[in-house]
């Protein structure tokens, strides 16, 4: 048992989330375990774009995309797909996805992930340090560019929600893309730059990071796929894995997208849902970006990295034991091509991940109903790099009993047994 004040936690997942979590709650003294059925940030945090988000802080789920779903839908190098046989079973996330990004909800959410995300930086810089920092993060600002140039209904309510969060961006024309990224084909009209942005070079390397500063902080680390719980009138007594029974005092479930299941066990039922994405990792590109760049219009994203050139994007609804379809990143390559004159895909490596994703576009940061000592911290979706560090902040503060860094209702569990959501 854990000296007085500090708790024995185990914390089940060591993606950015899990271990965003221990990092924060061995700073808090406890004795952390984190566990993970595989090494640290090898699932979906390994494959992502790298962006901190913290100037793009907008729900997935917007007024009017319903109507371009359809679109989306029928064409095969869009950003969307569905696998027909997992439908009926996505459907009723489908819906309420949908119900998410009505007009009078999508200004909460934006305010929501704007107070998660802001700090992100800071909070990695704090656990990084100056040498890690230095190695990892990179503050170049993020260009969104278009090719069309008239600005729709959705792109005029994104720049409100912005400007009504205090996110900074500088519009350009195509004489200023080009001015901030030569390497752009002069095909872009629009673009929309965010100076507060940054990226990391290796989406993986900064959770192995992180988890070793865990470890050299005297965090425990070890590889076992979690079963179950043994719970008592009083709640988890400790966490079942493929090896042993784990005794602790409090659970922290940080699964990422395998997060349902397991919460499902504690009595917790939740509309998480897998929004499969996919990269290509472009080895030798030839042609270095100055930034990262989004084409807004195509949903994707091309990072520099220290490995190369990672295109990332793409949504495919299949759930979590479908076989990738790898082609979903193959059409990456085409668009960016396009994009970038002379890039050289010889010896792309394909990847698919699976994002944790609610409805809303919000994680659940929260205590599990009816198990006063579990703990509830995934459904990132498209920005778990951006949210894990607050996430990990917000669940220490929880444990400890301070008040929280940010509000934290919106986080609750229970906001899907209510009004509709
Ligand atoms: C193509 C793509 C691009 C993206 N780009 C960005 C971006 O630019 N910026 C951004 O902020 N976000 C981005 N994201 C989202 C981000 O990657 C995710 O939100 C984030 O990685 C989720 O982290 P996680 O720790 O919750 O999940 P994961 O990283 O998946 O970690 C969950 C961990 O739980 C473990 N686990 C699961 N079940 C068990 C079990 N039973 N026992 C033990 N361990 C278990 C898994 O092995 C895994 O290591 C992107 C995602 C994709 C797919």
């Amino acid at each position: 048992m854990a000296a007085s004040g500090t708790k024995t936690i185990i914390v089940i997942g060591a993606g950015i989330a899990g271990v965003c979590c221990a990092l924060a709650l061995r700073e808090d003294g406890h004795d952390v375990l984190m566990v993970d059925q595989n090494g640290p940030g090898e699932g979906c945090s390994s494959g992502n774009a790298g962006q901190f988000n913290v100037g793009s802080s907008l729900p997935i789920s917007m007024p009017g995309m319903l109507f371009q779903v359809p679109r989306w839908l029928m064409d095969p190098t869009g950003p969307l797909a569905v696998r027909w046989h997992y439908l009926p079973k996505a459907l009723p996330w489908l819906i309420r996805w949908i119900r998410a990004g009505l007009r009078d909800r999508v200004p909460g959410y934006a305010v929501t992930l704007r107070a998660l995300h802001a700090n992100c930086i800071d909070l990695y810089r704090q656990w990084l340090g100056t040498e890690g920092t230095a190695d990892l993060l990179r503050f170049a600002g993020h260009l969104y560019v278009w090719e069309s140039t008239e600005r729709s209904a959705l792109d005029l309510l994104s720049e409100a929600l912005r400007e009504a969060n205090g996110i900074r961006s500088v519009v350009l024309d195509s004489a200023a893309i080009r001015d901030i990224e030569p390497a752009l084909a002069p095909i872009f009209q629009r673009g929309l730059y965010f100076p507060d942005n940054g990226h990391t070079v290796n989406p993986q390397r900064l959770v192995q990071t992180l988890a070793e500063h865990y470890v050299a902080a005297g965090g425990v680390l070890q590889r076992r796929t979690v079963t179950g719980f043994d719970c008592g009138p009083e709640g988890v007594r400790a966490v079942l894995t493929d090896a042993e029974r784990l005794p602790c005092d409090i659970a922290v479930l940080a699964a990422g997208a395998w997060s349902r299941g397991l919460a499902a066990k504690l009595g917790t039922n939740l509309p998480l849902e897998t929004e499969r994405g996919y990269h290509a990792m472009l080895p030798s590109p030839e042609i270095q970006l100055r930034v990262p760049v989004s084409n807004a219009e195509r949903t994707f994203v091309l990072t520099p990295m220290e490995l190369g050139m990672r295109l990332a994007g793409t949504v495919e609804i299949g759930g979590l034991t479908a076989p990738p379809d790898y082609a979903r990143a193959r059409i990456l390559i085409t668009q960016a091509a396009r994009m970038v004159p002379g890039l050289n895909s010889h010896g792309a490596a394909l990847w698919m991940g699976f994002r944790p994703s609610f409805p809303d576009s919000l994680p659940v940061i929260d205590r599990a109903k009816g198990v006063p000592n579990a703990y509830l911290a995934f459904g990132h979706g498209h920005t778990g790099i951006s949210g894990a560090p607050m996430t990990g902040r917000l669940i220490a503060d929880m444990i400890s009993g301070r008040p929280p860094t940010i509000d934290t209702s919106p986080f609750r569990a229970s906001r899907f047994h209510s009004h509709g959501n």
